[in-house]
């Protein structure tokens, strides 16, 4: 009936997550509240973890791209669960290493990172960095000698290949801001140059085609270019490369509209391409690194809010405003993302009328959904959003001077406090 198979009714009528009353969450926590089922977290590291154990022969490894909902309490989560991680600035390898995270696990993107953010990524023993591009190639080789180390690298590389999702978020074609193009040589050219400096090794190369694909065609066609690539490396420059990272990216379900792939079955098909290429190129088999980061906590969060006014436009439209929004789910007002709510505290009724529920930020953007086919919603209501685990609490602001939500983390039928509610203090601290 929903859109994640977390959530169910109660004989209250009341949404649960996991064995937990929303509409009680709600109460006792407050709102707006982002509710993530860790069970469910727990349950999706597992998935990818087995399916590469059991078709890859334990010859790889999953990270867990952290952006998607970067806290100490996620990156302990992946820690328990045997994944690595995926990072993307000092501040999420800083997190990290305060949640006591293995750093040889983790990889390093990024296509700008700076100075101290390499030279932090190095101390902290960072176990890769993946490299943009020429200039972060020289800058990290020096910052290496500088630390007396020889750095593992990989390479972000745009295999060219044409993912079909929303224009923000491809990344596998030559025309982005991430990484090197194979079309045009780029990627053969900063192989060439990485081989012949003394402080970086290049074990790895690496690719991220872009997030939200439902089709399991492009990850597919990634792979073999990307297998293809190491044949040339090999012929070439006789290098062998240990490391093939294919990145995320894999779609999840927002509405009933939205048919993910079976990210097992993918992990199938990708194992036996990986493998018949190495054996046609003559080239060793590759350990292979995932990154999935949306599929793993998207599906697992939901937010709870508690519904204001209701303003009826006669022949125009109905808006429904609730306490958050756009500072805590910026989806919408970026991607027109869509997404799926439930009125947590009457959970099995009947839509009958189409809303649009606003945030209360002042931008007329600030949308949670646009005609929602909803059951008639009342001031007081709890309202919850579905599949907000990723890139809503990650990617909130204060915009508006509003304090982030609290997350509540809930595991059975018990519930505690991961991340504090911010307060009008917080928002203040750093003003002078
Ligand atoms: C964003 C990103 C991911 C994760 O993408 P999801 O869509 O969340 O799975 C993985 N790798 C890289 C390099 C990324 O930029």
């Amino acid at each position: 009936m929903f859109v994640s198979e977390n959530l169910g009714v109660n004989e209250k009528n009341h949404l649960i997550i996991g064995k937990n009353d929303t509409v009680e969450l709600a109460k006792k926590f407050g709102t707006p509240l982002y509710v993530m089922d860790e069970d469910l977290i727990r349950k999706n590291c597992r998935l990818y973890k087995n399916a590469m154990d059991k078709y890859y022969d334990g010859k790889g490894l999953v990270l867990y791209a952290n952006k998607a909902f970067c806290s100490l309490y996620t990156c302990r989560i992946a820690n328990e669960e045997g994944l690595g991680l995926d990072v993307v600035s000092g501040g999420e390898i800083y997190t990290a290493v305060k949640a006591g995270f293995p750093m040889e696990k983790v990889c390093f993107h990024g296509n700008n990172k700076t100075a101290d953010e390499l030279d932090l990524a190095i101390k902290s023993g960072v176990g890769h960095v993946v490299v943009d591009n020429i200039y972060e190639l020289e800058m990290l080789d020096k910052i290496a000698a500088e630390n007396g180390v020889v750095q593992k690298i990989m390479f972000r590389i745009k295999p060219g290949i044409d993912a079909h999702t929303h224009s923000f978020v491809q990344t596998g074609q030559i025309d982005s801001k991430f990484g090197v193009a194979l079309e045009n040589g780029e990627a053969f050219e900063i192989a060439e140059k990485a081989s012949k400096l003394a402080n970086v090794r290049m074990t790895g190369v690496h690719c991220h085609i872009g997030s939200q694909i439902f089709d399991i065609e492009p990850f597919c066609k990634a792979a073999e270019v990307m297998m293809e690539f190491i044949k040339e490396l090999k012929d070439k420059l006789g290098i062998e490369i240990d490391e093939l990272n294919l990145g995320g990216g894999y779609g999840i379900r927002y509405t009933e509209n939205d048919d993910p792939i079976e990210y097992d079955k993918y992990i199938e098909r990708i194992s036996v391409i990986v493998k018949d290429a190495a054996k046609k190129y003559g080239v060793k088999l590759p350990f292979i690194i995932m990154e999935p980061g949306r599929s793993i906590v998207a599906p697992a969060g939901i937010t709870l809010y508690t519904v204001g006014g209701r303003k009826e436009i006669k022949d125009v439209r109905t808006y429904v405003s609730v306490d958050g929004g756009m500072g805590d789910n910026p989806r919408y007002i970026m991607y027109e993302s869509e997404y799926t709510a439930v009125i947590a505290n009457r959970a099995n009724e009947k839509p009958t009328e189409t809303v649009t529920i606003a945030g209360k930020c002042c931008e007329s953007g600030d949308i949670l959904l646009k005609d929602a086919y909803m059951p008639k919603i009342e001031v007081g209501d709890t309202l919850a959003v579905l599949a907000t685990g990723a890139y809503n609490y990650s990617m909130s602001s204060n915009y508006n001077r509003i304090a982030r939500p609290a997350v509540v983390a809930v595991s059975g039928g018990s519930a505690k406090i991961v991340i504090k509610r911010e307060t009008y203090e917080d928002l203040i601290r750093n003003d002078m």
